[in-house]
């Protein structure tokens, strides 16, 4: 396995400065005949990274993204330089927790019309 895998890198593209933050992103094939930007010798558990991110390599050097569901927990995968990169936002990776966040946002909003209780420190009731 060591062999072909050093075999593949040697007729990998270039490495791309990303125009963002300049740092090397590789520049591989997808199995549905377009380029994505990787980060490179980077291969994290796909378990850990969101659903629709993750790329694995096909036996041919192109990647396809991962969708087996529930992940393999031994299964390793590619990530997108966007994911990694320090110079642009992040996107929506978690769409339950944005929803999530957008509903807090409104009950928080909620909670600050409402005038808050009156300190009621002197009316605990007593203990025994
Ligand atoms: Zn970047």
């Amino acid at each position: 396995m060591g062999n072909s895998e050093e075999a593949r890198r040697i007729g990998r593209e270039p490495l791309f400065k990303c125009v963002y933050c300049g740092l090397p992103q590789e520049r591989v094939p997808t199995t549905d005949h377009d380029w994505v930007m990787l980060e490179p010798d980077m291969r994290p558990l796909a378990h850990l990274v969101p659903a629709g991110h993750r790329w694995i390599e096909v036996s041919d050097g192109r990647v396809a993204l991962y969708e087996v569901c529930p992940v393999d927990g031994a299964q390793r995968c590619r990530i997108e330089h966007v994911l990694a990169c320090p110079a642009q936002k992040l996107g929506n990776l978690w769409p339950w927790l944005t929803t999530l966040r957008k509903e807090n946002g409104r009950r928080a909003e909620r909670q600050r019309d409402v005038p808050p209780l009156p300190p009621d420190d002197e009316q605990l009731p007593d203990v025994g």
